[in-house]
């Protein structure tokens, strides 16, 4: 677990500004969950955080230690995208450890943690086969294994269940929602979905062309939207 700080985050393409001013404290084991419309920065906000993309100003801290410049690896953040790219060839059980190989894990942990990875993600049974003979869910779950096996301190999702279909988009999102039970681990999960949203957020932040335009918890944000922009996306009249 680990809590992150982001103080006066700013990203530019050249010189489109894409992410304006955004400050946000993260608690350890907190589920904060990004909203907002097509193209208002979440992808952009996550990748920062990830360390795929540079800050252009402001500071990314976690536990309290500047991170700006530090690689993927070395941030301790796995990352779950939209499309679950598995290698077509690995096996699910070498999809799973292909990033704790990378890591020159020692082969005896590497087979522990896809055990244990597995088993949390009720995939223990498929270790052997090829992703072409997944269903879409389980894919989906293979692609959170392999960002969960190196256990790390936070998990980014970037709209995860957006390939799904409605009955395991459901049905995902619970297992999700289980997962951060049991690992007890800082998620941050980017969704255009309000229920996805609702369901999920310990705390939702609305985003708007590229700044915060009202973070709380899912109820306080349907009782008291601060403005039109929230009201529209979290469903309530205002
Ligand atoms: P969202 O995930 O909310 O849909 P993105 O973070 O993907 O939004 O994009 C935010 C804005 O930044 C968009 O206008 C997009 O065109 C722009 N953008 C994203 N990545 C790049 C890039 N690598 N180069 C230039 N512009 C980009
Ligand atoms: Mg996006």
């Amino acid at each position: 677990m680990a809590s992150l700080t982001l103080e006066k985050i700013n990203k530019r393409f050249g010189a489109t500004r894409v992410i304006e001013e955004v400050s946000l404290d993260i608690k350890d084991g907190e589920f904060v969950v990004f909203v907002g419309p097509s193209g208002c920065g979440k992808s952009t906000l996550l990748r920062l955080i990830a360390g795929l993309e540079s800050i252009t100003h402001g500071d990314l801290m976690i536990d309290g230690q500047r991170v700006n410049d530090l690689t993927p690896p070395e941030r301790g953040i796995g990352m779950v995208f939209q499309s679950y790219a598995l290698y077509p060839h690995m096996s699910v059980y070498d999809n799973i450890a292909f990033g704790l190989k990378l890591a020159k894990s020692e082969k005896q942990t590497v087979d522990e943690r896809v055990r244990r990875t597995a088993k949390i993600l009720q995939l223990d049974g498929l270790l052997d086969r090829l992703p072409k003979a997944l269903s879409g869910g389980q894919r989906q779950r293979v692609a959170i294994g392999r960002a969960m096996a190196r256990e790390p301190k936070i998990l980014l999702f970037d709209e995860p269940l957006s390939n799904l279909d409605a009955a395991l988009r459901v049905q995902t999102r619970n297992e999700i929602a289980h997962l951060h039970e049991r690992l007890g681990s800082t998620m941050i999960y980017v969704t255009h979905d309000q229920v996805e949203a609702m369901t999920l957020a310990d705390r939702i932040v609305v985003l708007n062309d590229g700044y915060v335009e009202q973070t709380g918890s899912p109820r306080e944000l349907y009782e008291q939207p601060a403005s039109r922009f929230v009201a529209g996306f979290i469903g309530s009249p205002k």
